[in-house]
């Protein structure tokens, strides 16, 4: 055990093979935590404008939090980060299993991959010593094949996170897999196969510091205490997220045929009961006793066999629901492929919807499907579609742009129908169902993510800092920005969305303090200050890549089409974006052009940002 745990940071240059450790210093560690703190910290000085996402020059960072691989609990998830090949913003994306812990196992907070190998390679790390090795008999296995092989050959202490087919095939959703959990969003997957990267493989002992030993294992009892009685353990337990499919579209808010409406015929069939019949066990990530991860396998029927951990919420939405589909087998067997594949289920589901809207509409020709008929509700299609997506073949090729490109790609007012933000396709709640979460979108760095500053005092009936009227139209910036200052402490900390209630802000808080030996990590006032340092530093990196107030926004359908047939949400529309970015702007400390005002930078600690901003690109909107 130390005094003063915690901070280094391994790089790897794929280009030359070579390996080289540093400190994070002190002031970092304090002002940023970890995790996410870290990858934006290292990413906004190391990556300039013109950086292409593809290109050697993009650097890729695997980061821990400071808990990462302790005995508190639900702490062990971890975030990789670059510049996007879906948005040319800010990437990133939260992964889960064994990977965060054995990061730092190995010793480190931040693994950060430059430079591009000659030849399909993984990276290797076994006690204190790194190489970057063949994986040539590796390229073209999915994703379990990869780690059961890396398994075998290095031992069953190694642990790894890797792409499959769509991540070599520079599919630009390509996700990372550690496990069955995948870290999906913003193609993060696509860096490490622009990297000829198939893998990062660790092998090491379980061992990890904790600054102040003997109080950090009393929190973690209290931590444990109360899971106990606490009523988000025992239900994501018994369902993880699938109970949510009924109520969001219950309450209007569970898009449907690519968000033209809110009611799905059908819809039972999707849900938390029909699951539940075929559930087979739990699954968890490292030091989690919550395991949420529901083990479905399908027992009779065309899909038979199937097995996957999950689907998740968002995946039984997106290839499902979203694409009128009610068949919880087929869905199932999307989601196991989609996990073996390496490919995020929320794009890869929303290029689908995409598609499959435009061949409604006479936009998209049979001859341009492959000769599938792109119906609402043909599975078939879909699970076909999926495979074309990670390999690249026939409509897959264009669809594994994301709707984004595809539609520009097509032209003929394609693009009203690509639901995205930035490039990056939405998450599974209706915008104009809960305009606060609309304009979470539309403000959020990577694009439509659901989880960046999700409004769950629309969604969930969350009080603090105040109950909103998920209907009304304008008076929710500030609420938003204090969602996003949260979540950025939260996933500085990497401590898990789902479990994050449980464990409660001031407890968070002193495991902070304890595992790093930093006192002032114990303050509310001061880790809401670290959220709105990184959130605001994510948006100068965005700056810098061009991005301004005009990428913040939502697909024309939310602000001009009032929503059809969504129970008590009918009729809704987002009629006043304009003045949600003004409000959210002022709680920043932006300016109403969304730039940070020199105030706010001094007030952050963030004055050192301005020598990096003289040079930004200039990109095609
Ligand atoms: S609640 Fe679920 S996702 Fe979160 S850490 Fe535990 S097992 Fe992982």
């Amino acid at each position: 055990m130390t005094q003063d745990a915690g901070g280094r940071l391994l790089r790897v240059n794929l280009s030359t093979g070579s390996f080289s450790q540093e400190a994070v210093p002190q002031e970092v560690r304090e002002q940023y935590i970890g995790g996410k703190g870290f990858g934006i910290y290292y990413l906004f000085r190391e990556l300039p404008s013109g950086v292409e996402p593809l290109g050697p020059e993009n650097k890729l960072a695997l980061v821990a939090g400071p808990l990462n691989g302790t005995t508190a609990q639900s702490f062990s998830r971890w975030i990789a980060m670059a510049k996007s090949p879906m948005t040319g913003a800010i990437g990133r994306a939260v992964g889960g299993g064994d990977f965060g812990a054995w990061l730092k196992f190995a010793g480190f907070d931040v693994m950060l991959i430059e430079g591009r190998a000659s030849r399909p390679s993984y990276i290797y790390w076994e006690n204190g010593h790194g190489e970057v090795l063949d994986a040539g008999d590796l390229w073209g296995h999915d994703t379990e094949e990869t780690q059961v092989s890396l398994a075998s050959r290095h031992g069953p202490r190694t642990r790894s996170a890797c792409i499959g087919p769509a991540g070599e095939n520079l599919v630009r959703y390509a996700a990372i897999v550690c496990g069955r959990r995948t870290a999906s969003r913003c193609g993060m997957g696509t860096v490490m196969g622009s990297k000829n990267l198939k893998a990062v493989a660790i092998n090491v002992p379980r061992q990890v510091e904790v600054a102040r030993a003997t109080e950090f294992s009393s929190l973690v009892k209290q931590q444990i205490e109360a899971y106990k009685p606490h009523p988000v353990v025992s239900r994501m337990n018994k369902a993880g997220t699938t109970y949510a499919a009924l109520v969001f579209h219950n309450m209007g808010l569970f898009p449907v045929c690519n968000f033209q409406r809110g009611r799905l015929a059908g819809i039972e069939k999707l849900a938390v009961d029909e699951f539940a019949k075929v559930k087979v066990g739990n699954f968890g990530c490292y030091s989690c006793l919550i395991k949420c991860g529901q083990m479905h396998q399908v027992k009779d029927g065309a899909f038979a066999g199937h097995r996957s951990e999950g689907p998740e919420y968002e995946t039984i939405w997106a290839l499902g629901g979203n694409l009128g589909i009610t068949e919880r087998d087929a869905v199932i067997a999307a989601d196991s492929m989609c996990d073996l594949l390496g490919l995020d289920t929320i794009s890869t589901g929303l290029s689908l919807s995409f598609a499959y809207e435009l061949y409604q509409r006479g936009l998209l020709k049979r001859s341009q499907t492959d000769g599938e008929e792109m119906t609402w509700g043909n599975h078939q299609a879909m699970l076909r579609l999926v495979q074309s997506i990670a390999h690249r073949k026939g409509l897959g090729k264009l669809l594994g742009e994301g709707s984004l490109r595809a539609a520009r790609t097509l032209g003929n007012g394609a693009e009203y129908y690509a639901m995205q933000v930035k490039g990056l396709e939405l998450g599974g709640y209706e915008p104009r169902a809960a305009k606060g979460q609309g304009l979470a979108y539309a403000v959020s760095p990577i694009g439509g993510s659901h989880s960046y500053a999700r409004s769950d005092q629309e969604i969930a009936g969350d009080s603090l800092p105040r109950v909103v009227d998920r209907f009304a139209d304008e008076g929710k910036g500030d609420v938003i920005a204090f969602n996003h200052w949260q979540r950025s402490v939260g996933e500085a900390a990497i401590s898990c969305i789902f479990a994050s209630r449980a464990t409660g802000r001031e407890l968070t808080a002193s495991l902070l303090a304890a595992v790093t030996g930093i006192d002032r990590l114990a303050g509310l006032p001061y880790l809401e200050k670290v959220g709105q340092r990184i959130a605001t530093l994510e948006r100068l990196f965005n700056i810098r890549h061009g991005f301004g107030r005009n990428d913040d926004t939502l697909p024309r359908r939310m602000t001009t089409e009032p929503l059809e047939d969504a129970g008590p949400a009918t009729g809704q529309v987002v009629r006043k974006l304009d003045t949600l970015l003004d409000e959210y702007y002022d709680a920043m400390g932006f300016s109403r052009q969304g730039l940070p005002t020199a105030d706010t930078l001094r007030e952050l600690g963030l004055a050192w940002t301005a020598g990096f901003m003289s040079a930004r690109d200039n990109r095609q909107r």
